[in-house]
């Protein structure tokens, strides 16, 4: 027969600690407490198997479920020595839920169940305190009837407001006895006349309905969307604890905390937390008394705090992470109702990690293990102050869009790029809202202090550029409608106006109005050593996707070891060391598009020349000896071109050319599905004259450098290629001009030729290319927009459908967010065993955005890549997660041998 219900108690459990999938934190926290000895009340678990029967068999419970849950309840009575519902001396329980992964308050609990017009009186016989007696019934009966009836809390308060007025009194602890029974009556009629029943006075039918409650708070709204929001999914359901009550509230030596093994704020080791004496758990929730610090409960009942802080070492060493405890004090004695792996600040996250290695509490591969992406994340960059409370951030929602790059900022909204950077220029801090973004905008990107647009995705135009410099952004923000000419946006019958205030949370994706204090947190010691542990376990390289000297020194300042993606194309329009010539660069690059004969065409690409190699020097000397990837241009070519018709004479009259050809050239070069049409390295198969530009700038830079005594190692890349052919188009031309200024100069200087692998033909095609190319960089942007057939810039529309649980749920994460390893990985894996077939030493990496997701990460060290490359702000995450990939592999490895 199926187990469904485990029991603990009396220094024995059917659990342990590590069964959270199948008890719940609680549950086997509860289990594994008891086993090691702890002052543990006694109680029962049913499993999360049991939640999963239930949804799937139509909110039926397993056949065998009623007969356990009796035989754990004789057992229960037996082991504490009271009955549910004895008139004289009753067995009270708790009811609660937990699941395997924490979600603080999203799941339901009901307290006191076993209360009815009998045994109350047998507890204020007990207790020798009738008027805890009957406000312990009256807070059952109220819990009963709003968490399993869903009855309205506030037709209840209403009744016990009513009551507190006709007693004439202001608080809760002035109500007499009487005035709870009194209360009970009321609510009792109350239940009768909402439901049509009589509030049932069976202590088991009181405990059906209570497990019925928390199975059913498993698919509640709010715990949906938390999961949702947490990225929690895979899991069975909530598990239901049922555990003899402990009262805190008999009097003044008795209570409830909460507490930490060590400081989750600062990290520091120190037993910190809250006592309330004479109180309930839910009062200490409520926060309507003022809890004492532990210190003071040291000094106010010191035999107890001795007994508590006992059991902070005790649970210390036994779990070897800092612990979140819940007890109760009950006339003196300590009971142990909770203990799970405390939620920390990203600072001491860090903290208690390398001092647990330090105490070898742990080991350093264990402190690496324990750091999680967001930890590193979240160390970066501004959040919204805590002290915001949740009601107000709930009120000034505007809209959610997709969490295009975390942190937070706050601005006055503008709606062009241009005034943008005007605004910027006066001092004002603004956030750039537009539908989409384009490299027309980075300027005015640049300047924002956020990014918000309405369409797109994770790896659209907005989310790159933006991640590139670690500046919040939204994108996708679907409900949100924008008039230009208005300059308003409206979202949900919201209306903000240009120059009115806004705050983004990126790492939320939601935008709420009005300007919301924020914070940075500080970069705690501990960091710094950690990541040296890091460094000395990974094996994949990390480098950066940079392309100014600016974010080059960044990454570099962030521990990249070389760039693996310099998009030279973002370097045509903002000129970040001399602002002043940004206009000449852009009006250089739309010349050479415009351009209608070749001779033109050089004219222009002269121009831009001295500006690219200028750009490279910098970025060989930020990186002083470390690979320097600068990948070919690869933009859509009407990306660079003006479509309104204002700048489009604006532009004629600058280039003293007619505006009808100006028209005339943006129609040509109009495509129907520019992601698919004339972009990469299609660009310089048509007009070899740019590469053959590219390529003069990145080699003359790099000699420049080699004379300056600055090692350089330049890899030139080709984006977007097909196959074997067309690449030795390129490889060839790169390298007679490459070869050709080596050998003018005179010169020792090694270069790469290579290519990006982002379509699935060249993948296929692999050991062809690789005869040529010296390294591949898997573009996995584009690679995973071809292999699944959805557009990067528009999949945002519809992916949030498509990884929601409640909704399609095909995918676990956002496939331009976290590797597709199934789909796209597999492609990956054979390009790679292809391609070194061929050329056993082939240099691989990555470049996608993924190059920056842990998850990502993992797999690229898993298929042997040489590197990953990240935006500068997530070379930490990537060098971390590298780590782990290491020791996960020898724990697996371990597992195996076992
Ligand atoms: C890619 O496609 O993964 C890539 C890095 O290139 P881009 O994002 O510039 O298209
Ligand atoms: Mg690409």
């Amino acid at each position: 027969m199926k187990k469904w219900v485990f029991f603990f108690g009396a220094g024995k459990a059917e659990g342990n600690g590590e069964w959270r999938d199948l008890l719940g934190g609680k549950g086997a926290g509860l289990a594994e407490m008891t086993r090691i000895g702890l002052p543990v009340p006694a109680g029962f678990t049913i499993s999360t198997e049991a939640c999963d029967y239930f949804y799937k068999n139509g909110k039926k419970y397993p056949a065998e479920l009623k007969k356990q849950v009796a035989a754990n309840v004789a057992h229960l009575e037996k082991v504490t020595k009271k009955k549910l519902g004895d008139p004289k001396n009753p067995l009270l329980v708790s009811v609660r839920s937990g699941s395997a992964r924490s979600m603080p308050g999203m799941m339901e609990t009901i307290l006191n169940l076993g209360l009815n017009d009998k045994s109350v009186q047998g507890l204020a016989a007990v207790t020798k305190n009738e008027r805890f007696a009957y406000d312990a019934y009256r807070r059952f009966v109220q819990m009963y009837s709003t968490v399993v009836m869903e009855m309205s809390k506030e037709d209840l308060e209403h009744r016990l407001r009513g009551l507190k007025e006709r007693l004439g009194v202001k608080e809760d602890t002035a109500v007499s006895a009487a005035g709870w029974k009194e209360l009970v009556a009321e609510y009792k009629e109350l239940f009768k006349q909402k439901t049509g029943k009589d509030f049932p006075d069976d202590p088991i039918d009181q405990l059906w309905g209570a497990i019925g409650a928390v199975f059913g708070s498993w698919m509640a709204e709010k715990a949906v969307t938390y999961r949702r929001v947490e990225k929690i999914t895979g899991l069975l359901g909530t598990a239901v604890n049922v555990v003899q009550m402990v009262f805190g509230n008999t009097g003044d030596t008795s209570g409830t905390g909460v507490c930490f093994t060590r400081n989750p704020s600062s990290g520091d080791k120190e037993f910190y937390g809250d006592y309330l004496i004479n109180a309930q758990g839910e009062d200490v929730v409520a926060g309507i008394r003022t809890p004492m610090p532990l210190r003071e409960m040291a000094k106010r009942t010191p035999k107890v705090y001795a007994q508590l802080e006992k059991v902070r070492v005790k649970l210390e060493k036994h779990y070897r992470d800092m612990q979140d405890m819940e007890f109760t004090v009950e006339d003196g004695t300590l009971y142990m109702l909770q203990t799970r792996t405390g939620k920390r600040t990203p600072a001491a996250a860090f903290k208690i990690a390398v001092d647990m290695a330090n105490e070898k509490l742990i080991s350093k591969e264990e402190a690496i293990q324990r750091i999680k992406p967001e930890d590193v994340e979240r160390l970066f960059y501004p959040v919204i102050d805590a002290k915001v409370d949740r009601k107000t951030l709930e009120s000034r929602i505007l809209t959610h869009g997709i969490d295009a790059v975390p942190g937070a900022a706050v601005g006055k909204v503008i709606f062009s790029a241009q005034e943008a950077e005007a605004w910027a220029a006066r001092g004002e801090k603004v956030i750039l809202v537009r539908r989409e973004t384009s490299p027309e905008d980075v300027g005015g990107m640049a300047v924002a202090q956020g990014i918000l647009t309405a369409t797109g995705g994770k790896t659209s135009h907005a989310a790159v550029v933006a991640r590139g410099w670690g500046k919040c952004c939204v994108v996708g923000a679907e409900s949100l409608s924008i008039d230009y000419k208005s300059r308003t946006m409206t979202s949900k019958g919201k209306t903000v106006k240009e120059g009115e205030w806004i705050t983004l949370d990126g790492s939320q994706g939601v935008v709420y109005t009005g300007d919301m204090p924020l914070v940075t947190p500080k970069f705690p010691d501990a960091y710094e050593t950690l990541m040296k542990w890091a460094d000395a376990t990974k094996r994949i390289g990390v480098r950066t996707n940079a392309d100014t000297p600016q974010d080059a020194r960044k990454a570099r300042e962030f521990g990249a070891e070389g760039i693996g993606l310099c998009r030279t194309e973002h370097m045509f329009f903002t000129d970040f060391e001399h602002p002043e010539k940004s206009h000449e660069r852009q009006r250089a690059i739309q010349e050479m598009i415009l351009a209608e004969t070749k001779e033109a065409r050089v004219k222009a690409l002269d121009r831009l020349l001295p500006f690219q190699r200028r750009d490279f020097v910098g970025l060989f000397q930020a990186m002083d000896g470390f690979p320097v990837t600068i990948r070919l241009l690869d933009p859509p070519l009407h990306e660079f071109v003006p479509h309104e018709r204002a700048k489009q004479e604006e532009l004629a009259k600058e280039l003293k050319i007619d505006v009808e050809t100006v028209i005339r050239r943006v129609e040509q070069l109009h495509e129907a599905n520019p992601m698919l049409g004339h972009r990469g390295c299609r660009l310089c198969i048509t007009y070899p004259e740019i590469l053959e530009m590219q390529v003069r700038a990145i080699i003359e830079a790099a000699i420049e450098c080699v004379r300056g005594r600055v090692k350089v190692i330049p890899e030139i890349m080709h984006p977007l290629t097909l196959d074997r052919k067309e690449y030795q188009i390129l490889d060839q031309a790169t390298r007679r001009i490459a070869d050709d200024l080596i050998k003018k100069a005179g010169v020792k200087l090694h270069y790469l030729v290579g290519t990006m692998i982002e379509l699935p033909r060249a993948a296929l095609l692999a050991d062809e290319i690789a005869e040529l190319a010296e390294f591949f960089s898997f573009g996995t942007n584009d690679l995973t927009q071809t292999v699944m057939g959805l557009s990067r810039d528009d999949a945002g529309r519809f992916l949030p459908d498509y990884v929601d649980e409640k909704k399609a749920g095909v995918f676990a994460a956002d496939p331009f967010q976290s590797l597709d390893t199934k789909g796209v990985g597999t492609l990956i894996r054979w390009g790679i065993e292809r391609g070194r077939k061929t050329r056993p030493h082939l240099e691989v990496g990555i470049c996608g955005e993924h190059g920056g997701d842990a998850e990502s990460v993992k797999f690229c060290h898993a298929v042997h890549m040489d590197y990953v490359s990240a935006s500068p702000f997530r070379v930490p995450i990537a060098r971390l997660a590298a780590a782990q990939a290491v020791v996960e592999e020898k724990l697996e490895k371990k597992k195996k041998r076992k």
